[in-house]
């Protein structure tokens, strides 16, 4: 049976008999459960209730260099949130080079964190060795600011 959309695009239209198609060719687990979708007719998971679609996708996709880069950006600007919760409540600390380092790496950290993610198509799109190269700098370069920040006085 077809179901007739009149207000739909042409191209809509169009896709949603290529993914009748595929499911009807395919083992095509649902993203959201694993559920095999294969020869179902309608555009609804039956096991999780989740409308699925036939869209373009990248199988070969590498994203842990872009997280392991992330990830001590997001550190530190929790760090940040920290430190800005602790100082409205108890004030500014009475003494400590360590309060203002902390301060400093949160606020370049959260900066860089957002320009990265916002940027993150240009950063897939490099070589992948190269996107590790950054993750290392990242790393490397956090890890050693927030030693400094310890030791400082
Ligand atoms: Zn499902």
């Amino acid at each position: 049976m077809v179901i007739e959309f009149p207000e739909e695009s042409a191209a809509a239209g169009r896709n949603r008999e290529l993914l009748a198609e595929f499911v009807r060719l395919n083992d095509a687990p649902c993203a959201v459960c694993g559920y095999n979708l294969r020869n179902l007719t309608g555009e609804v998971c039956p096991e999780c209730g989740q409308r699925f679609a036939l869209k373009v996708g990248a199988p070969e996709a590498r994203f842990g260099a872009l997280v392991a880069c992330l990830a001590p950006m997001l550190m530190m600007s929790g760090l940040l949130a920290f430190i800005i919760g602790m100082t409205a409540r108890y004030g500014r600390p009475a003494s400590g080079a360590w309060y203002w380092t902390f301060l400093v790496q949160g606020i370049v950290n959260a900066i860089a964190a957002v320009w990265l993610y916002r940027r993150r198509r240009a950063f897939l799109s490099m070589a992948y060795e190269r996107q590790e190269v950054y993750a290392g700098i990242s790393v490397s370069v956090n890890s050693a600011a927030f030693v400094l920040g310890i030791l400082a006085r």
